[in-house]
């Protein structure tokens, strides 16, 4: 027997379908596919994702992922399992007659010892303004992506989502307010990484980071890969090798080295470190200090130059020629296999 909440919260079945799928132009009760990105890939693309009003639930023709409310919401948010998306949707629906909280932030990680005592001041929660970018992603988020050769179901596993009317926290007191399109990276759960959206912009604003960074770094849990693991300097290079199925870790920036050499240094990664940083002189001081760090505790690594070929950056590499890209990493990442496997003989 469904609860009467549960019947409640089903009325509000076509506010939520409208309010995180993107309606398809051509199609009645057709959408684009938050999934597999049907719909999205430019004017003759059509989205597969069908809406059913009478029985609630939906269907994409393309990739097959279905269900009811909870379901999309499961899906959408990443959530463990139908309970906590019954309580997400009750808490954008039903917030009055419902006191559930939403989904508990774990406490953070005991500071090590020596630090200060208990976060820094401006330490922020994110967590529930980027579920709110999340939802957003529609509006805009997917596009930007597409158009920079990135699939949308990469960019849901990370989290990331887009803010219409982004503004700097810091001038969010002041008088004179400045709001620009971004998309949000999550970068832990007290930072973030807010791009501008725009094709015209001021170069020194597109990327800005909020918060505090602290060990988190974008992919880390690549280091954990048991084979091997990228490490550039970028969020969407780390983003564009995965785009080809390479795993990898974002520094953020050649500043934050010897946080990761601590971090790697700590983790004891059991696959290849493969140093593909900037080919400047802070890539080349910051590739020389972590190839002497993996020597040093017994980290095996290679240095990896070719990783974006004749182009500015893997994601270039991954807009201009994505098959080339592809085929080369994966010949790479068998190379590697071969030679792992000739060295257990
Ligand atoms: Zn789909």
């Amino acid at each position: 027997m469904k609860s009467q909440k549960f019947q409640v919260l089903l009325e509000h079945f076509p506010d939520y379908i409208n309010s995180v799928l993107q309606k398809d132009a051509k199609t009645k009760n057709f959408y684009q596919c938050p999934f597999c990105g049907s719909g999205t890939h430019g004017a003759h693309s059509t989205g597969a994702l069908a809406v059913d009003f009478a029985k609630r639930t939906w269907y994409c023709h393309s990739c097959g992922e279905n269900g009811g409310m909870l379901d999309l919401c499961m899906k959408l948010e990443h959530l463990p399992n139908r309970k906590e998306a019954f309580k997400s949707l009750c808490n954008i629906y039903l917030p009055d007659d419902n006191k559930i909280p939403i989904r508990p932030v774990p406490a953070p990680p005991d500071q090590p010892v020596g630090t200060t005592a208990g976060p820094a001041e401006d330490t922020v929660d994110y967590v529930d303004y980027f579920r709110s970018c999340f939802r957003n992603m529609n509006k805009g988020g997917y596009q930007y992506l597409a158009s920079r050769g990135i699939p949308a179901r990469l960019a849901d596993g990370f989290g990331i989502g887009f803010d219409p009317r982004w503004e700097h926290p810091k001038n969010a007191s002041k008088s004179k307010h400045y709001y620009t399109p971004r998309l949000i990276i999550p970068l832990g759960k007290h930072a973030y990484l807010a791009r501008d959206t725009r094709k015209k912009q001021k170069k020194q604003f597109s990327k800005m980071k909020c918060g505090q960074l602290q060990d988190y770094f974008f992919g880390q849990k690549a280091i954990e890969n048991s084979f091997c693991f990228f490490v550039v300097e970028g969020e969407f290079d780390c983003l564009s090798l995965y785009a080809v199925g390479a795993p990898a870790v974002a520094l953020g920036s050649i500043a934050r080295i010897n946080r990761f050499v601590e971090k790697l240094v700590k983790t004891k990664p059991k696959g290849t470190c493969l140093i593909a940083l900037d080919n400047d002189e802070a890539g080349k001081d910051a590739t020389r200090k972590l190839a002497s760090e993996c020597r040093k505790h017994g980290i095996r690594y290679r240095l990896v130059s070719s990783v974006s070929g004749s182009y500015k950056d893997p994601n270039e590499y991954l807009m201009k020629a994505p098959d080339e890209f592809k085929q080369k990493m994966q010949q790479f990442l068998y190379n590697l296999h071969k030679g792992a496997a000739v060295r257990r003989l």
